[in-house]
């Protein structure tokens, strides 16, 4: 982290930046920050302008500007923000912001209205976040997200950790972290040991491309999963980086590989200056449907789309149902091929038994 690039100047002693790139990063300064980790910048490939980890860490002039419906805050998290460190949308989970700050900067961040650095999530938010979580038994589930979660030490994040689990109705808590991406060397044993002494504790990363998928990146998320961590991941479909159904399979199944389970394949959310890297719905859908033919049912996300100003997360799926009529309904697969399913004769699915 302390040898981290942090403007172009010094990025450019180690990656011949084009004139787009220098304009882009000259052009955001103002607007969000810049980091790559020299592991981030090891990855990079200096002697292509359309290197996908170049084309998630520095930016580009289009990043200035707005596309259309873009929003500062395009999830609408803002009215699901009852105290400053949580966003609460779902009834059974909370979001909890617990940093805003990155070893990396994607070009991509949705909650870049957060990590654009000035207001520091700390101590005082945390308690009135803590605080929200204790008075409401139906969260069931938290989420520590960010910013980054993995930037804080052990010894902090044991101690939120461990409040956390002092509240009897956290049942779950998941992880969102990149580290295994942007900061590998992160992921130690202690580190898993302690995420794994708060089971049931869910990490979930952030792979977009096979070029993201090293030996380093996969011995950190080893680490967790020997540890009895279980890892799973979340990809945001980037326009011109993993939009290709080659590129998708390729991902999904090296994650397999790392025994880290695709999750979500992300649209990309309406952020500011993210136009340049949104791809049509339909080019999600139609990838969904091609990759249904050739990859493990394992290996294959949920693709979803996060509604502008909070409507949530909705999954989407090539329509298989043809048709419903009669006792029996009409199903698609990803030949195209209909395909006939005989509907049981009764359709009451009460469950006499109801105590669990
Ligand atoms: C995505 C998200 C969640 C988690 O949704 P899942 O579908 O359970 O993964 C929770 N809270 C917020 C605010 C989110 O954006």
């Amino acid at each position: 982290m302390q040898n981290a690039v942090q403007n172009w100047e010094v990025l450019e002693r180690f990656v011949p930046l084009t004139p787009e790139e220098r304009l882009g990063c000259i052009q955001t300064q103002k607007l969000f920050r810049l980091r790559l980790t020299p592991y981030v910048l090891s990855l990079v490939d200096a002697g292509h302008p359309h290197c996908p980890i170049r084309r998630q860490a520095i930016p580009l002039p289009q990043e200035v500007g707005q596309g259309e419906g873009e929003l500062e805050d395009p999830l609408g998290e803002e009215k699901y923000r009852p105290v400053e460190a949580l966003v609460h949308r779902y009834a059974d989970r909370a979001l909890l912001l617990c940093t805003d700050s990155c070893p990396m900067y994607c070009r991509h961040c949705t909650r870049r209205r957060l990590t654009r650095g000035g207001r520091p999530l700390g101590e005082g938010a945390w308690a009135q976040a803590l605080e929200y979580i204790a008075a409401r038994p139906g969260i069931r589930e938290v989420i520590l997200s960010g910013g980054e979660p993995g930037l804080l030490s052990d010894e902090v994040l044991g101690g939120l950790l461990g409040r956390l689990r002092a509240i009897a109705h956290v049942e779950v808590i998941r992880l969102g972290t990149r580290v295994p991406v942007t900061l590998p060397m992160r992921i130690t044993r202690p580190f898993a040991r302690l995420l794994r002494r708060h089971a049931p504790l869910f990490v979930i990363t952030h792979f977009n491309h096979p070029k993201e998928v090293t030996p380093e990146a996969a011995r950190a998320c080893s680490l967790l999963v020997d540890a009895g961590v279980p890892v799973e991941n979340q990809a945001v479909l980037l326009r011109g980086i993993n939009s290709s159904v080659r590129i998708l399979e390729a991902l999904f199944v090296a994650c397999l590989r790392m025994r880290v389970r695709p999750y979500y394949l992300h649209q990309m959310d309406l952020a500011q200056g993210t136009w340049h890297l949104r791809t049509p719905l339909r080019f999600g859908l139609e990838a969904m449907e091609a990759l249904s033919g050739r990859v493990s049912g394992l290996a294959m996300p949920a693709f979803a789309v996060d509604l502008p100003g909070g409507g949530g997360k909705v999954r989407l799926g090539p329509e298989a149902v043809v048709s419903w009529e009669g006792g029996h309904t009409v199903l698609k697969n990803h030949e195209g091929h209909h395909y006939i399913y005989p509907e049981p004769p009764e359709a009451d699915c009460h469950c006499p038994y109801e105590e669990i």
